[in-house]
């Protein structure tokens, strides 16, 4: 490790403004008590309420709260989820997502369990002191170490300026019910528990998923292709009062839970404050920082909630950046842009890829289009099922860690990548079980990766083979989208086969 000091050993130590105290603030806030670096909290809101009911962390992220020491009491308040199910009003399943021997993989359960306890906990770690509720920023001046936020826009260059058009979003309404009895809803008694999603028609889908104290997440939503009615929403999203809520509510009331019963069921035992309407959008931004300012999370990349990785991604940044600015030495504004530059060519990859990932899940679980019930037949009907477990493990592949806590070492049988340098140390391996390395695990893999790869190729070519000859017609049910979406969810999809196949 280098001699290099940290930003608050030096004479003019480093002073951290976190705006927004949500999953990335908090983690962000976690990361800087642990090395020291004063910072405060600004959040706009009179009190913490979490949006949404349903969380999902794997092991993406799960390091890093064993880092932290949270891990066994986030537990304590999760179920490991084992798969994403699919079904038509009637009930019958229409597909499966299965997460097969996850944790025997990476190490780490996929948990789930509700929002609100993940914010509980992580509040309770940071210091009271530096959270302050009920502060809006509005703008920030520049002086003369640096530029911010109003200039960035004054300058053209505030995100919003180079973000990619949204292609399709949700409005949705999510919720978490009070206890109920196991009784009735035997699946409460289950040690894991898996998402339920439903297909309505007119783009209305629901789910429902178990959570510890016999409790039931659930979402209501509605896919929103139209640009113009969509970019209507986002604007009258501040509006959403009561009545608006209460007209959603009523729409659903008597769509089948997958529990048994009604969704009106689900919604009549969720106290009305735990019922929020939000909208589900995405946006990729292509600048990330500016002088002093720099963006993590939502703010510069939202991922729909699908393939449940915004928040993971969002934690995935802070724990980057936080080693970026461990590493950086003397805060200068030359350092600080350095950091900057850093964190996000560390990041803007992965999570153009998480991006990505989520949208195809999105369509592929959720999308209502002919196009995308192509899609679903193709990836369900099709593909073999080592192509999704094989990108289950890429994608599990990837755990940045904290560099400068204790290393948490890699427990499953699948690959960890090797993290790269920020700037003091080289990269940084993983140890495994035993104290073997990150090393001998991927020769372990790379040695059944060269048994199957022969069969791989066989599998992988029948596929392509098949999707190249496909006369789409021959799987059109209702033609709702466009002949160009459908060609960009076919090309989306091959893109993806072949880079899985690689
Ligand atoms: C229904 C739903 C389900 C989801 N499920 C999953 C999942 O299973 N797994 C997963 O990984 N992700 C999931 N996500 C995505 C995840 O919630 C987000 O990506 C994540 O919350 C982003 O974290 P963030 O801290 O960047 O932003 P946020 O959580 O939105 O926090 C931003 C905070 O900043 C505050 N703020 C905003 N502007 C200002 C201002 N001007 N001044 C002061 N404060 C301000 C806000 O009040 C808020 O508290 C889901 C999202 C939704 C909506």
């Amino acid at each position: 490790m280098s001699t290099t000091p940290t930003p608050t050993e030096t004479h003019n130590p480093l002073q951290v403004l976190i705006v927004g105290g949500g999953v990335a603030g908090l983690m962000m806030a976690l990361l800087l008590e642990r090395i020291n670096v004063p910072y405060t909290i600004f959040e706009r809101a009179i009190k913490v309420r979490p949006l949404g009911s349903v969380l999902s962390l794997n092991a993406n992220i799960l390091p890093v709260f064993e880092q932290l020491d949270l891990l066994e009491d986030l537990k304590k308040f999760s179920l490991p989820c084992t798969s994403m199910d699919l079904f038509e009003p009637s009930r019958k399943m229409i597909a499966s997502m299965a997460m097969h021997n996850y944790e025997e993989t990476t190490g780490y359960p996929a948990l789930v369990f509700a929002r609100p306890d993940l914010y509980d906990l992580m509040l309770s770690r940071v210091p009271k002191e530096k959270i302050l509720m009920n502060k809006k920023l509005l703008s920030i001046e520049q002086n003369a170490l640096g530029s911010l936020y109003k200039k960035m826009s004054e300058k053209n260059l505030l995100p919003k300026s180079d973000s990619t058009d949204m292609e399709l979003g949700y409005i949705a309404m999510v919720g978490v019910t009070e206890p109920q009895d196991p009784e009735k809803i035997p699946e409460l008694l289950e040690p894991q528990t898996n998402f339920r999603l439903v297909l309505g028609s007119n783009g209305m889908g629901w789910h429902a998923i178990t959570i510890p104290g016999n409790r039931i997440c659930w979402r209501l939503g509605r896919q929103i292709s139209d640009l113009k009615e969509a970019k209507e929403l986002m604007f009258r999203n501040s509006e959403w009062g009561p009545e608006s809520i209460e007209l959603m509510l009523n729409e659903y009331r008597e769509c089948p839970n997958p529990f048994g019963g009604t969704m009106g069921d689900l919604i009549d035992a969720t106290n009305r404050n735990n019922i929020s309407k939000v909208y589900l959008e995405e946006k990729l931004f292509e600048t990330w920082y500016y002088g002093r300012t720099v963006l993590i999370g939502d703010a510069c990349h939202k991922m729909l909630p699908a393939a449940g990785q915004g928040a993971i991604n969002a934690m995935q940044d802070a724990v980057i950046l936080a080693n970026c600015i461990y590493d950086m030495g003397e805060p200068t504004v030359e350092n600080i842009k350095d950091a900057f530059k850093v964190f996000k060519d560390h990041r803007y990859q992965e999570a153009k890829e998480q991006f990505e990932n989520s949208k195809l899940v999105a369509k592929l679980m959720g999308g209502q289009n002919w196009s995308e019930k192509i899609l679903r037949k193709i990836v369900f009907g099709l593909l073999p099922d080592w192509v999704q477990t094989k990108r289950f493990i890429k994608v599990a592949s990837y755990r940045p860690q904290a560099v400068f806590l204790p290393l948490a070492e890699n427990r499953g049988i699948g690959p960890v990548r090797p993290q790269l340098p920020t700037r003091r140390g080289g990269p940084r391996k993983v140890s495994g079980n035993n104290g073997s390395s990150s090393s001998s695990i991927e020769a372990l893999t790379s040695q059944s990766k060269a048994e199957s790869d022969e069969k791989e190729k066989e599998e992988k070519d029948t596929a392509l083979d098949w999707l190249t000859r496909m006369q789409p017609q021959e799987l059109i049910t209702v033609n709702h989208g466009s002949l160009d979406e459908g060609i960009k969810c076919l090309k989306m999809l091959l893109l993806q086969a072949l880079a899985i196949g690689k």
